[in-house]
């Protein structure tokens, strides 16, 4: 089966017209061009969009190079050996030279040479991410499987090219069941033996690999379906010996999705580490590196555990829960409010979130100004006197602010 007109249909036509001409001119230079990895994958799987990753075997910037020279456009950047970027007009076109890697020791980043496109496809992860596309003549529209992924892709499979991938990169492990999960396929037998005999490489992964692994599960249409199966395969344990994801999980996160706007990839984080004890908790985030925004919505979520009793006490004001609450992420924020068990806390949080965190007073501090509240610390008070009282229902519009800060210049202050 030839592809080309697939991948034409699938692309904006100044687009297709631009790699074909990036082909030509590659074959005229006996640099052939490739179309490879997820792409092809769901290409063939019928389902659109995606990335477009181009490999040529030869040299990406030379190629990029003649092309700007003999059809105009600019080669804007080489942000990595090997790679480069060709912008004409709008349209810009990354570009990769076929290479070929070798891993000094298990988890370190390769060492990368150029190599033929085969050699490329076998550094690749798995075998339905192991196909190209030609797209230069003569060959062009023609599939390279070496690996036979389109079979792996007929019978719903996700099957590491060698016995020892995992032990070559053990981010692997988190991407085969980020596919299995996103494709609704199965990690193969083998594959799962060899999954599961090295998850102890996880070790040999740096924290920020594993961290943005992570997050890409948390970027899933539907993260519960990776992480529950990470965890049936002993690869979140791997990570922390505290994490953990059930059935708890996949209906908090359901529920997230539910409400409207809240199910963030932050908002996800906070539900899986609701349950893990502070110390666990901050010891994840902190050992991931993750950034300081991230570690507040823990700390954040930390925090609102300890003052759930507060919140439940009966006849609490608006400006006291205004109080309790206010500067606290509202991340950690919606995430407490999905999960704490009380419904009364749940309704309050949520009264917070959608009403009383946007209240604002009308008056500021420059129209207490021009009402005659002399600057200074006492203006502040009154501001936030103002707030509570606006928070309270006790003024309702700016006549009654003004009404009533005149009384407190009259009586000497609102205390
Ligand atoms: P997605 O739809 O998730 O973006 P993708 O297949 O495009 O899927 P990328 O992470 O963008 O995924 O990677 C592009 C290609 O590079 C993959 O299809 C695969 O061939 C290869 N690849 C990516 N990461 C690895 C890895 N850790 N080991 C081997 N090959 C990899």
């Amino acid at each position: 089966m030839n592809y080309a007109d697939t991948i034409e249909k699938s692309l904006p036509p100044d687009l297709w017209s631009l790699i074909t001409l990036l082909g030509e001119v590659g074959a005229s230079q006996d640099q052939r061009l490739y179309l490879v990895g997820g792409r092809v994958r769901d290409l063939l799987l019928g389902i659109e969009g995606g990335d477009l990753d181009l490999v040529v075997e030869g040299d990406a910037m030379a190629l990029a190079r003649s092309l700007a020279g003999e059809h105009g456009g600019e080669v804007v950047s080489h942000p990595r050996f090997g790679t480069a970027k060709y912008r004409r007009g709008e349209l810009t076109i990354d570009l990769a030279s076929a290479r070929t890697e070798v891993y000094s020791r298990p988890g370190a980043l390769p060492l990368v040479r150029p190599g033929s496109i085969d050699k490329d496809l076998s550094r690749r992860d798995f075998t339905i991410n192991s196909m190209a596309v030609c797209l230069s003549p003569p060959d062009k529209g023609n599939l390279l499987d070496p690996f036979d992924g389109r079979a792996d892709l007929e019978a719903r499979l996700i099957r590491v090219l060698h016995s020892k991938s995992f032990i070559d990169d053990a981010t692997r492990i988190m991407r085969a069941i980020r596919y299995e999960q996103r494709l609704n396929f199965k990690i193969e037998d083998a594959t799962r033996g060899y999954l599961l005999r090295d998850l102890s490489y996880l070790d040999t992964v740096g924290v920020d690999r594993l961290r943005h692994e992570l997050q890409l599960f948390l970027e899933e249409g539907r993260p519960e379906g990776a992480l529950l199966r990470a965890d049936e395969l002993g690869v979140l344990k791997a990570m922390h010996p505290s994490l953990k994801a059930d059935g708890w999980t996949g209906e908090m996160f359901r529920k997230a999705r539910s409400a409207a706007q809240v199910a963030t990839p932050e908002v996800y984080l906070a539900l899986l580490l609701y349950r893990i004890s502070p110390e666990d908790a901050l010891d994840l985030v902190k050992g991931y590196r993750y950034a300081s925004d991230q570690v507040r919505i823990v700390s954040d979520l930390i925090k609102l555990k300890t003052l759930e009793k507060g919140l439940g006490a009966p006849g609490l004001k608006p400006r006291e829960l205004y109080a309790l609450l206010h500067g606290l992420a509202p991340e950690a924020l919606t995430a407490f409010s999905l999960a704490c068990e009380s419904q009364r806390t749940r309704d309050i949080i949520v009264q917070y979130l959608d009403e009383l965190r946007h209240v604002k007073t009308y008056l500021d501090g420059h129209k207490l100004k021009l009402l005659g509240v002399p600057q200074g610390p006492g203006m502040g008070r009154m501001l936030k006197a103002l707030l509570d009282a606006r928070l309270d229902g006790e003024v309702a519009n700016r006549e009654a602010e003004v009404a009533l800060v005149k009384r407190w210049l009259a009586e000497g202050g609102p205390e």
